[in-house]
């Protein structure tokens, strides 16, 4: 059995092209035995990464949008610039807008 070409559609190559290998031409040579189960093996495995790494990146945005009591509120500390127990800019009442827009 010889190899065959298989294309790789234009948002699954940007997304995953370094997993596959792939040549300008988003294409990719499959080699003799080579299977599709080993292409969807790498896309899944670049797939979980890029959830973990995402995931990631919201925990933080989240950790940095916290609440916090204070004065008896509840605010996020980093929209209201909370520190040493005052606060640099209007308290604001959490959860804050960018907790909204991440739980939408
Ligand atoms: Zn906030």
């Amino acid at each position: 059995m010889s190899g065959s070409r298989w294309e790789a559609p234009d948002g699954l190559y940007y997304r995953y092209g370094a997993a596959l290998h792939d040549a300008d031409d988003h294409s990719c040579q499959l080699g003799e035995g080579t299977q599709y189960s080993v292409l969807l093996g790498a896309i899944t495995r670049v797939r979980d990464e890029e959830i973990e790494r995402l995931s990631a990146a919201v925990d933080r945005v989240r950790n940095l949008h916290r609440p916090v009591e204070h004065r008896g509120r509840t605010i996020c500390v980093e929209c209201s610039g909370w520190g040493n127990g005052s606060t640099d800019s209007p308290p604001t009442v959490h959860p804050c807008r960018t907790i909204n827009a991440l739980d939408s």
